[in-house]
């Protein structure tokens, strides 16, 4: 259950109870918490700042003796806090808390954040994306009703936010449940590879995740219970599927038509149309000759056959993508044979807590220390977002072989490089195939504590790098002819990403199809609106993704925002839709597109999903999160043509 109680601000705890304790604290957010709640900005010496280069480090990058000095000065001021009463200091100034900020990522130039950050982290509990107004106050009169295609993340998400705004809206599911890519990705080890502490709603945020990066489960209960707690569930139709959507221009509505759970055609209307379809919704297969000539079950990791036994057969996986390093180690062990087949190796970050529950002192810290929860989740969002873009960001003047965009990528890259080589030392036959070749944030980085090479290592495990020719009854032959015997199959190969918004039929202005619109290029502006469509919003829509790392949550919120404001000046004008602009839309993608072309995952010509199939970046935002809460804070009525009200 998401909790947002505020930490018990008294504790009964020893000294020595709280040294333990503070032996299992995350550093980084560990003195600027306590300078926060003491007022005490001494604590931020300057030999203990974390290295903004070592930050995406365990514990910052900073050395044992750091972390030792750190602790000591915690406990000093956590004992001094308890003996006085638990009181917390008056709430610092700005000018403080930039201070506070800027030692915690090591010394960036934090001020544009501070507005942002106080949302994001969500002091005192506050949600401060809550919308504010309400359809009753500016349109009291006015039929508006919306519906939203999805029940993830995204989509409760948005119906939370219209049902703060009193705005009527229903939900359309395809599947049975609530939580999307949370509900429907069960293979074993799944789980989130953004700290949960990030990987939560801003205004649901909970000191309790039972590990740093919870597993498929927990996360499906967390929104199952947002759904609960936002009291959603009555307005969500399971088993229903949306088929296609026409903007009807007479009624300035879309009619939607939708499959039911028998089966049953049925048409439904809308004043706006939501999308909350996913970027990761419809797994892809390889296109592989012989696909259905095998013989033995075979299954995609996002479409899981638990009535399959794995144990003591031989099963090949293809791919070596986040799904797959995450399953691979689960199977090993069970399975007779194991057969990997990679195509292009992934960087690995080294992540010792990956798979670790949160330890007993941490939960603490995080329940019982006033702001240290909030500090924790604030360190978090920018080692994994803006704090990490300068290291795949192109540096024109870098003269490289290829392997890296910028010295600090190159610096990236000698880190990583010598956590593989580590890993690898005892095994040069294996190490010679897993170094990738590509420069770091081209691909997709995949945590790791030491288990895919051990995995790699075992004897029932052989990892095979020459390539797929075609698929047999009996297993899978390799360009060099070999046939690679196996009894199960399993399609580590991803999703169809950049097939935004599909199967689905969707026809706008003048019966402009949305697919024949796009080409295979999908674009939209801000990832949200599409010109022709009006009042048809996306959320994780085109160039909505990032790659190092941050959270898919955040652009959601984000774009939630500016969708209930689009709404609000709808009922505000009296106006029935709203359409991007044209010119707007496609000088935003070009700047999009100029971006990402400095980056990492733009600049280089290696294989990734974050690629359409005429090569475009379509998935990524390539600017940083900042920009994107910027550019989403209200929507410009310059931006849009209005139209359907009264003249
Ligand atoms: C294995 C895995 C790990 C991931 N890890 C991370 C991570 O660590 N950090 C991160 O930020 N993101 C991660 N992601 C991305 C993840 O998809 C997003 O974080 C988030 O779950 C997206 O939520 P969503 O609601 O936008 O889409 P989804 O979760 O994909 O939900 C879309 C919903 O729409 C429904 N739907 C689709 N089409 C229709 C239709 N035509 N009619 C009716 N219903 C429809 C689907 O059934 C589904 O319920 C991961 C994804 C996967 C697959």
């Amino acid at each position: 259950m998401p909790t947002d109680a505020a930490p018990n601000a008294s504790f009964d705890v020893s000294d020595e109870q709280l040294r333990e304790i503070l032996a299992q604290a995350e550093i980084p957010p560990l003195l600027p918490a306590l300078a926060y709640l003491t007022g005490d900005l001494s604590l931020l010496r300057e030999e203990l700042r974390p290295d903004p280069l070592m930050f995406g480090m365990p514990q910052g990058g900073l050395s044992e003796e750091q972390q030792a000095a750190a602790r000591a000065l915690a406990l000093e001021t956590l004992i001094r806090f308890r003996d006085g009463g638990c009181r917390p200091a008056p709430t610092p100034r700005d000018e403080d808390v930039l201070r506070m900020v800027e030692f915690a990522v090591g010394g960036s130039e934090m001020a544009p954040y501070l507005p942002l950050l106080e949302e994001e982290l969500a002091h005192g509990h506050e949600d401060r994306r809550a919308p504010g107004w309400s359809k009753s106050q500016i349109a009291p009169d006015t039929d508006f009703r919306v519906l939203i295609i999805g029940a993830g993340m995204s989509g409760l998400l948005a119906a939370h936010r219209l049902r703060q705004a009193g705005v009527d809206f229903l939900i359309v599911e395809k599947n049975r449940d609530v939580g999307g890519t949370w509900l429907e990705n069960t293979y074993p080890g799944c789980r989130v590879d953004n700290p949960n502490h990030n990987y939560s709603y801003s205004f649901a945020q909970r000191h309790d995740w039972p590990f740093h990066f919870s597993t498929q489960d927990v996360l499906l209960d967390y929104f199952r219970d947002c759904a609960k707690q936002f009291g959603v569930g009555d307005a969500i139709r399971f088993g229903t599927e949306v088929r296609s959507a026409t903007w009807q221009e007479d009624e300035q509505r879309w009619s939607v038509e939708v499959t039911g759970p028998g089966g049953e055609r049925e048409t439904l209307f809308a004043n706006a149309l939501i999308s909350a379809v996913g970027q990761l919704n419809r797994p892809l297969f390889p296109d592989i000759p012989g696909r259905d000539d095998f013989q033995g079950p075979s299954f995609h990791s996002a479409r899981w056959d638990h009535g399959t036994p794995l144990r003591g057969k031989r099963v090949a996986v293809i791919g070596t993508g986040a799904s797959a390093m995450q399953l691979i180690p689960e199977i090993a062990p069970l399975v007779g044979e194991l057969l990997v087949f990679q195509r292009t190796p992934a960087w690995m970050g080294p992540t010792p807590d990956y798979h670790d529950p949160v330890p007993d002192g941490l939960q603490w810290l995080f329940a019982n220390v006033p702001s240290y929860s909030e500090w924790n989740r604030f360190c978090t969002f920018w080692r994994m977002g803006d704090g990490a873009l300068e290291a795949v960001r192109v540096d024109e003047s870098w003269e490289s072989d290829g392997s890296s965009v910028s010295p600090a990528n190159a610096m990236l890259r000698l880190l990583l490089t010598e956590y593989i080589r580590a890993e690898f030392a005892d095994r040069p036959d294996l190490l010679e195939v897993v170094m990738p070749e590509y420069p770091p944030g081209a691909k997709r980085l995949i945590r790791d504590n030491g288990v895919w090479a051990a995995t790699l290592k075992r004897e029932n495990v052989r990892l095979v790098t020459t390539p797929i020719e075609r698929i047999s009854a009996a297993g899978i032959v390799t360009a060099d002819g070999t046939e690679h015997a196996a009894d199960v199959l399993i399609y580590g190969t991803g999703f169809q990403a950049s097939h935004f918004l599909t199967p689905m039929k969707v026809t706008g202005r003048g019966g402009l199809d949305l697919h024949e619109q796009w080409k295979g290029d999908a674009r939209a502006y801000l990832g949200i609106t599409i010109p022709g469509f009006p009042n048809l919003f996306c959320l994780y829509g085109p160039n909505t993704n990032i790659v190092v790392n941050g959270s898919i949550i955040y652009f959601s919120e984000c774009g939630v925002r500016y969708i209930l404001g689009c709404i609000q000046q709808l009922l505000r004008s009296g106006q029935r839709a709203l359409d991007v602009k044209r010119d707007v839309h496609d000088r935003f993608n070009r700047d999009v597109d100029a971006q990402n072309r400095r980056m990492a995952w733009g600049a280089s010509d290696v294989n990734s999903w974050y690629k359409n199939e005429l090569g475009r970046v379509a998935q990524n935002w390539p600017f940083t999160l900042l920009d994107y809460w910027q550019r989403t804070l209200e929507p410009d009525p310059a931006d849009y043509e209005f139209s359907g009200g009264e003249a």
